[in-house]
């Protein structure tokens, strides 16, 4: 594309008459993954939607565009970046009856600067062969010294896992998630490396028994070649903590504050809580939907059922700073 028509596109994009704008999106999440729920917008109202991959960055570009930036809305998942998007002032609030009864108040912002789309539990991978039914139902189970030098995780520090670890600070209070983290750490089979389905191979090659992960890398495993060796290698237990439930992070969606087609924008995110977008958006990133009675995929439900801890996660991002301390206080990563 040459420069004139690149801007031509860009103008085209954000100059259309009002009723027929197009709703532009920002997303730190692979479009494919978000394609096929935004084509079933496109085909119930005759919006188009444009996506741009932002990867990383996502604040700093929204602040350097400033009034004019054409996003309309921002996608990306974790607490965490929800939370550092929302800190930096380029998100409007929204008021929607809609998205208020659909999304649980746990899973979005109090005054509506962000709501959560979909949920992943961070789960135990189990070995099928050397871990047996119920020997390990808690988060606070993976601190007992029966599991010395059989638990395997990425960073301590990775976002995932700071997350769990302001889960923990809420339930059990910092001096407690130290005690846990410290026991953990003595109870690692290696030094934290590599990522979620990275754990899942150890587990396959032998190295450990079992390991902290989200939820949709078995979907994403299964459905990989060189994978699904390693996925048969496991089974899903959905831990809870011992006064609560699973502990779950979310996809995400805001407006931002310069949206040119803010109308079109609430619509699409009204949209994306109905139950068909919900089941849509879910299934092609092996995820639950938010929407309480909205179909999960068969594969998903194939892993089983579980019982969300209800923390709030704008409770769990005021956690964040005193997760990363304690992890980096007990030397979590080595
Ligand atoms: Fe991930």
């Amino acid at each position: 594309m040459t420069l004139r028509t690149a801007l031509f596109a860009t103008l085209a994009a954000t100059t259309a008459l009002p009723a027929l704008a197009d709703v532009n999106i920002y997303t730190t999440r692979q479009p494919e993954l978000i394609q096929p729920v935004m084509d079933a917008f496109t085909a119930e109202t005759g919006i188009a939607v444009n996506l741009a991959f932002v990867d990383g960055g996502i604040v700093e570009r929204l602040l350097a565009e400033g009034s004019r930036s054409p996003a309309d809305l921002v996608m990306t998942v974790d607490i965490a970046n929800l939370k550092s998007i929302a800190d930096a002032d380029v998100l409007a609030p929204v008021s929607s009856e809609t998205l208020d009864t659909a999304v649980p108040a746990n899973l979005r912002d109090p005054e509506g600067l962000w709501f959560g789309l979909t949920t992943r539990a961070r789960i135990i991978y189990a070995s099928r062969d050397r871990v047996a039914d119920g020997e390990v139902t808690t988060y606070e189970d993976l601190a007992d010294d029966k599991w010395e030098g059989r638990i395997c995780t990425r960073s301590g520090v990775h976002n995932y896992n700071l997350a769990l670890m302001s889960a923990i600070i809420a339930h059990h209070g910092e001096e407690g998630a130290a005690t846990w983290a410290s026991e953990v750490r003595d109870n690692l089979a290696r030094t934290p490396q590599g990522n979620d389905r990275a754990q899942v191979k150890a587990i396959w090659a032998g190295e450990c028994d079992i390991s902290l992960g989200n939820t949709y890398y078995m979907g994403k495993m299964v459905n990989n070649e060189e994978q699904i060796e390693w996925a048969g290698s496991v089974r899903i237990v959905f831990p809870t903590f011992e006064n609560g439930g699973t502990h779950v992070n979310v996809s995400g969606i805001g407006l931002t504050q310069s949206a040119p087609n803010r109308e079109e924008a609430v619509q699409l995110m009204e949209f994306l809580v109905s139950p068909t977008a919900q089941s849509i958006y879910a299934e092609e990133n092996y995820e639950y939907p938010v929407l309480d009675g909205a179909d999960v995929s068969e594969l998903v439900g194939s892993w089983g059922s579980f019982t969300a801890d209800e923390t709030p996660l704008t409770d769990l991002a005021g956690h964040r700073a005193d997760a990363l301390r304690i992890m980096e206080e007990v030397n979590f990563d080595g």
